[in-house]
């Protein structure tokens, strides 16, 4: 039985199964001479492994031949940029952006370098303790696209809806609920997530959109920036991040094969996040969770206790017990559990053991 658990905001825990085959493809990948790290990126046994990765996505996504699945680099925050440089770049109306927590926020700054932006929502006014109803978001239908987070990772909030209006382009940062739940992908006009919290390792994100759309560029632009090229390129431009595409593969197989796809999944994580909220909402008040009970995200799960030192005092307990991870993100403190995919019920009864242990014997 293991003795740690992981439940880190990201890079987040993956399947120990995974994790084996990774470590055993670093001295010889299966069906080559060579270890992973020393494999051309334009060998065919690496373009194998991007076909799989892809084929894979596809059939988890349920996806049509007429949406792109790309593999790049730099993060979700390069797709900050990436995205109001193809759709706001020289256009004559806004972009919507929902401004539901702390990644979202990042998005804004980075969208108004490229043109005019609009608030949809500002989640500020309410300290992003919960995400907006669908009479509440102020939406243009001219906006050059939609764009929102779908799990805001910091806060702990989930949209569990698709958002916006069927002519308005939508664009969504999935970065931390990716592949945990099924989506209907084909509503979305580009969906982007980097691997490091539920998918695999930080260095590759996943970008899928309609083709149409990624190869429309308007201007020329710098080819590490561009859609299009990398479309072209089949995500072999330059050298690609070939050990966290591995990963990601691994982690598709996993889920199809382990798992049996998303639905199955979701229903998995569901029964995670309802234990731990469960246990919170139970405590009388000794445990307090952060979101509204409409907003709570089934990923990251976000609580306080009464007093900073009484968190302290149940973080350190926790890290004693083998709970790692549990700390809040720096901008707002207090706890986060995050129960990406690969993080199993067993943590998550372990972690309310050690709760409800902790509670009883500081309840005053
Ligand atoms: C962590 C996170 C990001 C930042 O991603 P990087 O890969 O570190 O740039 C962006 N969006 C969301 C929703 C995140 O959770």
């Amino acid at each position: 039985m293991r003795t740690s658990h992981n439940f880190s905001g990201g890079p987040g825990a993956l399947p120990e199964v995974v994790i084996e085959q990774a470590s055993e493809a670093l001295r010889q990948a299966p069906g080559s001479d060579l270890g992973l790290l020393g494999i051309s990126h334009r060998s065919d046994w690496f373009r194998e492994v991007l076909d799989e990765a892809e084929r894979n996505t596809r059939r988890l996504l349920g996806l049509s031949e007429d949406y792109a699945v790309l593999f790049l680099q730099g993060g979700g925050s390069l797709q900050f940029s990436m995205v109001p440089m193809l759709l706001l770049r020289g256009s004559a109306t806004a972009a919507d952006y929902v401004h539901g927590g702390y990644w979202s926020g990042k998005a804004v700054p980075e969208a108004r370098l490229e043109g005019r932006v609009r608030l949809a929502w500002d989640g500020s006014r309410c300290g992003f303790s919960r995400l907006p109803s669908d009479d509440e978001l102020k939406l243009a239908p001219d906006a050059a696209y939609l764009h929102y987070v779908s799990n805001e990772t910091v806060e702990g909030l989930q949209f569990q809806r698709v958002l916006g209006r069927e002519q308005v382009l939508r664009v969504c940062d999935m970065s931390s609920d990716f592949m945990s739940r099924p989506v209907a992908l084909e509503r979305y006009a580009i969906v982007y997530a980097h691997a490091q919290k539920n998918l695999g390792p930080s260095g590759v994100t996943l970008v899928i959109g309609r083709k149409a759309l990624l190869a429309r560029e308007p201007a020329p632009m710098p080819s590490m920036l561009s859609y299009r090229h990398h479309l072209q390129q089949r995500s072999i431009f330059n050298t690609p991040p070939v050990f966290a595409i591995y990963v990601t593969l691994l982690v598709t197989r996993w889920l199809l094969e382990d798992i049996g796809g998303l639905s199955r999944m979701d229903a998995l994580n569901r029964q995670k996040a309802e234990a731990l909220y469960r246990l919170i909402d139970d405590s009388e008040g000794f445990y307090r969770g952060r979101a509204e009970l409409g907003s709570r995200s089934l990923m990251n799960v976000v609580f306080g206790l009464a007093a900073p030192e009484l968190e302290q005092a149940f973080l350190a307990e926790a890290l004693r017990a083998g709970l790692h991870g549990l700390p809040g993100h720096r901008s707002i403190g207090g706890i986060r559990a995050s129960l990406y995919n690969a993080v199993s019920l067993e943590s998550v009864h372990r972690l309310c053991e050690v709760m409800r242990d902790f509670r009883l014997r500081n309840r005053g």
